[in-house]
């Protein structure tokens, strides 16, 4: 087994998990397999009760995990399937630690950060390889090497580099090298700043990954070498990209990245086939067709908080040969305002998950305009929940309709919360999550554009369809698209008459890839061109979707 730590050097929001995602896609297509795991320093348990202003996305697993949004990198530029144990923070770790004080397992000891929080980190390693078996396990250390919260984990995988010997470990440092505009000049010196910290350590990178806006020229590589003591062919670059975060893996192929950290690794692997990635790129780039889609939200002006939503969407444009341009509209602007105005140009509206009462009817008034207007509308989770509460109180004439998570005292609470969550109390990692099963109405569209009547998908919701509604709902001609097989859970909802109208409770984004684009994304960004362009669109890719079966 071989083992590849990314660390971070001199900023944060570098694109740590992103170069990590685009090595793993890099070694995979080289016929390695491979696994990836984040390590978080920070001392919550999970990022599961963090605001997006503070940690962008949660990202949900199969397993229900909520956890960091490099997993959904991890997950959507390779074919690794991932757990709970891919995602560790301190908190996680302090929490076995102080546990196994308790119980007695150093009886006698002093409990200490070295060696028993060192050896814990490392315990997680070892799992996680061994459950797993990769060829390749790629680390990923998060913050900035420097970050006091930090320093447990790099010393716990220098100790596991010791272990591990020569050959098997390759460090990979992923730094930034600014470019100062008055002096015209990019510079090493940061760099060289945080190598020296890292060596202080006791590690010494292997390679480097240099984070720029401007090329880096041979005497930078040679200097960047010199004093970090690299190899020159170890100083990568990795330019911010033109067009798509996909590009990036080709640009480090480009650099040599894969054959370098295969040689530091002593692997003998063929060169990795890119051809179906650059076909994926080709369409990115150079699209025939093209949409504007509106995502209306509350965290519009964060880049992270619909990551998942926003990547779908662009995956959804591949399987149509299509580009998509993202519209991102505050929520709240929709209160006020004439919509016909806000969606002018619009293909579709999407509105995704979310939570708390800020926007909402905002939100509701975009639902009924897309209704109203036959433009096609997806909604996600939170964006169910307002297309019910909308055909509630505009369509069946349900005055005050609301979810009980906005009003408690609605006379009308179509959306309700679920039976078991009446009684819980804590606040992390107690919602309905992860991947459950749905069964789809056959003849629906949402059974047709799945090609299939069994999905699984992702949840991560306390609220849900309230059934004393349901006959109402269905006398009206709302259509339930999907429910649990119990049937006792409304999963998927569609409005008839309508060019698209679908939404889910659960969320299709975390299973959406560039190379596997979600079917509803698919559906929704054709319905989206046909309505700009009155012109159906032929799908593109046709490759089953892990959602099936
Ligand atoms: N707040 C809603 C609920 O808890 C929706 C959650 C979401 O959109 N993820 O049910």
């Amino acid at each position: 087994m071989k083992y590849i730590f990314v660390t971070g050097g001199v900023v944060s929001s570098l694109g740590k998990g992103l170069t990590a995602a685009a090595l793993g896609t890099l070694l995979e297509n080289r016929g390695l397999k491979v696994t990836l795991q984040k390590f978080d320093p920070y001392l919550n348990l999970d990022p599961g009760t963090m605001s997006p202003f503070q940690h962008g996305e949660v990202y949900v697993l199969d397993d229900g995990a909520e956890t960091d949004l490099d997993l959904g990198h991890y997950e959507r530029f390779t074919s690794t399937k991932l757990s709970r144990r891919n995602n560790t923070t301190s908190g996680q770790v302090y929490q076995q630690v102080l546990d196994n004080e308790r119980n007695g397992v150093y009886l006698g000891k002093t409990v200490q950060v070295i060696p028993h929080v060192t050896d814990e980190i490392q315990r997680r390693i070892t799992l996680l390889a061994d459950e797993t078996k990769p060829d390749v396990l790629i680390t990923e250390v998060g913050g900035t090497v420097g970050d006091i919260e930090g320093l447990p984990f790099l010393e716990a995988i220098r100790e596991f580099a010791q272990e591990a010997g020569p050959g098997n470990v390759c460090f990979l440092h992923v730094t930034y090298i600014p470019f100062i505009k008055a002096a015209g000049e990019l510079k090493t010196k940061p760099t060289q700043q945080s190598v020296a910290k890292l060596r202080e350590i006791g590690i010494a990178p292997h390679l480097l990954v240099c984070r720029c806006e401007h090329p880096i020229n041979k005497e930078l590589r040679q200097k960047l070498a010199m004093f970090c003591n690299v190899p020159f062919e170890a100083v990568i670059e990795e330019k911010d990209v033109d067009h798509s975060i996909y590009e990036v893996p080709l640009m480090l192929q480009r650099e040599r990245l894969d054959d370098l950290v295969c040689k530091t690794l002593q692997l003998d692997v063929p060169p990795a086939n890119m051809t179906p990635w650059q076909d994926i790129i080709r369409r990115l780039i150079a699209p025939q067709h093209r949409v504007r889609i509106g995502v209306v939200g509350k965290y519009i002006e964060l880049q992270d908080a619909y990551k998942s939503v926003y990547e779908a969407l662009i995956h959804g444009g591949i399987a149509n040969d299509c580009g998509v341009q993202i519209e991102q509209i505050e929520a709240e602007s929709v209160e006020s305002g004439d919509p016909a105005k806000i969606f002018k140009g619009l293909g579709g509206l999407l509105v995704p998950g979310g939570f708390g009462d800020r926007g909402i009817e905002g939100k509701i008034r975009a639902a009924r305009f897309a209704r109203e207007n036959g433009l096609p509308y997806l909604g996600l989770c939170l964006g169910m929940q307002i297309a019910v509460i909308e055909y509630g109180r505009n369509v069946l004439g349900l005055e005050g309709a609301h979810s009980t998570e906005f009003n408690p005292n609605t006379p009308h609470p179509v959306i309700d919360i679920q039976e078991g969550q009446k009684t819980v109390v804590q606040k992390g990692g107690t919602m309905r999550l992860g991947s459950q099963a749905c069964r789809l109405e056959p003849g629906s569209r949402t059974a047709a554009l799945y090609g299939t009547c069994l999905i699984h998908e992702r949840h991560r919701h306390r609220f849900e369809f309230n059934n004393d509604y349901r006959k109402r709902f269905a006398d009206a001609g709302f259509i339930f698209a999907g429910t649990t097989p119990d049937d006792r859970l409304v999963e998927v909802i569609e409005i008839p008459n309508h060019p698209f109208f679908i939404a889910s409770q659960y969320h299709p984004e975390f299973l959406s890839k560039p190379n596997a684009p979600h079917p509803l994304f698919r559906g929704f960004i054709a319905a989206a061109h046909e309505r700009l362009h009155s012109k159906p669109l032929l799908p593109v890719v046709t490759s089953a979707h892990p959602t099936s079966g």
